[in-house]
C-alpha cells in the first residue's frame, strides 16, 4: 500500500500537538496533524487559559518559560488573544500569606506581595475577605477556545496539513495507520493526552499514567470590578510546585483540610479567570482513575458556587458546565521515544497550557536541525488582541 510521506506526523490537535506542528513548521519540516475530532475539543479548550509560569519549578519552569515566548510569538503572528495580565493571589488567612512571603523572599520581583488594602483595591472580593495577597507579573492569560482555533488556522495558512475526523489506530516506526489510510512519517509526535493509554497502553500502565477528571463552570456575575488577571486562592497554594514546596505550605494544608474536609475531598483548586466577554471560568475539582465516570454529580458545582459567593459576595449565574480530562501521573511530563522515531509528549499534571508549547518544541528540537533564522518576538501583543469580544 502506498502512503503519503511527511517529515513529521503529529497525532492530536490540542495545544501540545499544535505546539509540535509549530515547532516542525519553524524548522522547515513537511508536517501533518491528524486529529480525530472535527476540531480540538479536548483539555486544551476546556481549561482556564491560565499560563501560570511563575510558580513552576524544575523542568516545568523551563518548559513554561519557553512556552511563554511561544505564546507571545503566536499572539503576534497568529492573532491569539493573550493578556500579559500576571496572576493575582488572594490570601484569606495568615498561613496563606506566609506561603507567599516565603516565596517572595527567594523569587524577588517575580512575586510582589500585596497588603490587605492593596489586595482590596486590585481584587474585586467581598469586603474584608483578603488579609493580603500577591501579584505574579510574568504570567499570561489566553482564551482557550479562541487560542486553539487561531493557532490551527495560522498553521494551516503557513502550510501545515490537517486531517480532521481522522483517527489513528496504530503507529509503527515510519508509519501511522489512520482511519483514512496509512501515512508515512520520518518522525511522529503522539500528543493524545490521556488517550496515550489507548495507543500505548503498556507505556501508560508502566509509568502509572491514569486519567484525571475535572468539573468546570462558566458564570456571569456582577463583580465589583473586572478581574484584571487570573485569580488563585489558598487552595492553589497547595498545588503548584513553588508554593507547595515552601515550608509554610504544610501548615496551610493541615488547616485547610481540617477546616474543609468536604472541599479537600473534592481536591479543590479554587481559581478563576475572566474572559473578554466578562464571563468567568470557575473551577475546579479533581478525581483520578483508569476511567472517568461521565456523570457529573451536582456536589462539585454546588461547592464551586458556594465558594464563589463567599469570595466575591455576589450571586453567580451559571452559563455552562463541563468536564475536562487530562493525563495524570507521578511525573509532570511524559516525554519519551516509545519506538524509533515515535515520540510521546504529554503534560501529566494540569499545566499543559502553561508548558505544552515549550514541551513540544523541546521534543521536536531533539530530532531536527536548529531554526535557520527567525525574527525576534514582538513582546507587545497587538492591542486588538486585548479588546476582541469572545463568546
Ligand atoms: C478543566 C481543566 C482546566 C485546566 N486548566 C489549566 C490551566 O489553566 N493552565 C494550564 O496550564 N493547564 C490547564 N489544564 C491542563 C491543560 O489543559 C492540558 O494539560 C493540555 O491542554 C493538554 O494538551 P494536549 O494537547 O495534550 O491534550 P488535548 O487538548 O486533550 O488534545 C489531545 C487531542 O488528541 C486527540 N486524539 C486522541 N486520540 C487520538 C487518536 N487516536 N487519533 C487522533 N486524534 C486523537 C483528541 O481528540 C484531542 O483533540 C487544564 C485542564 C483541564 C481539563
Amino acid at each position: 500500500m502506498s502512503a503519503d510521506r511527511y517529515d513529521l506526523v503529529v497525532v492530536g490537535g490540542g495545544v501540545i500537538g499544535l505546539g509540535a506542528a509549530y515547532a516542525g513548521l519553524r524548522r522547515g519540516m513537511r508536517t501533518l496533524v491528524v486529529e480525530r475530532g472535527s476540531e480540538a475539543t479536548g483539555a486544551s479548550v476546556r481549561n482556564f487559559g491560565h499560563l501560570c509560569v511563575t510558580p513552576q519549578t524544575g523542568i516545568a519552569r523551563q518548559h513554561g518559560l519557553a512556552a511563554r515566548e511561544l505564546w507571545l510569538r503566536l499572539a503576534h503572528d497568529a492573532g491569539v488573544w493573550l493578556r500579559e495580565s500576571g496572576t493575582l493571589v488572594a490570601a484569606r488567612a495568615a498561613d496563606e500569606l506566609a506561603v507567599l512571603v516565603e516565596l517572595a523572599a527567594v523569587r524577588g520581583d517575580e512575586v510582589r506581595l500585596l497588603d490587605a488594602a492593596e489586595a482590596a483595591v486590585r481584587i474585586p472580593l467581598a469586603p474584608g475577605v483578603a488579609v493580603g495577597g500577591a501579584f505574579l507579573p510574568a504570567d499570561l492569560q489566553a482564551n482557550p477556545r479562541q487560542a486553539l482555533q487561531a493557532i490551527t488556522s495560522h498553521l494551516a495558512e503557513q502550510g501545515v496539513e490537517f486531517r480532521f475526523r481522522t483517527s489513528v489506530g496504530a503507529i509503527e516506526p515510519g508509519l501511522v495507520r489512520t482511519s483514512r489510510g496509512p501515512v508515512g512519517a520520518q518522525h511522529v509526535v503522539v500528543a493524545t493526552n490521556h488517550d496515550v493509554d489507548q495507543l500505548f497502553p503498556e507505556v501508560a500502565e508502566g509509568l502509572g499514567i491514569v486519567r484525571c477528571g475535572l468539573d468546570m463552570l462558566r458564570v456571569a456575575a456582577p463583580l465589583a470590578a473586572p478581574l484584571e488577571a487570573p485569580l488563585l486562592t489558598g487552595w492553589s497554594l497547595l498545588r503548584y510546585g513553588a508554593f507547595a514546596e515552601t515550608s509554610a505550605a504544610a501548615a496551610l494544608r493541615d488547616r485547610l483540610h481540617a477546616e474543609r474536609p468536604d472541599l479537600a475531598a473534592l481536591d479543590l483548586n479554587q481559581m478563576y479567570t475572566q474572559l473578554p466577554d466578562g464571563s468567568l471560568i470557575v473551577g475546579d475539582t479533581h478525581y483520578r482513575g483508569a476511567a472517568i465516570a461521565p456523570f457529573q454529580g451536582e456536589a462539585a458545582a454546588d461547592a464551586l458556587l458556594e465558594e464563589f459567593r463567599a469570595l466575591f459576595g455576589v450571586e453567580p449565574r451559571v452559563l455552562e458546565r463541563w468536564q475536562g480530562v487530562y493525563a495524570s501521573g507521578p511525573d509532570e511530563f511524559l516525554d519519551l521515544e516509545a519506538l524509533p522515531g515515535v515520540h510521546l509528549a504529554a503534560a501529566t499534571t494540569g499545566i499543559g497550557m502553561t508548558t505544552g508549547l515549550g514541551l513540544a518544541d523541546h521534543v521536536v528540537a531533539r530530532f531536527t536541525s536548529p531554526i535557520d533564522h527567525e525574527p525576534p518576538i514582538d513582546h507587545e501583543p497587538q492591542p486588538r488582541h486585548h479588546q476582541e469580544g469572545m463568546r
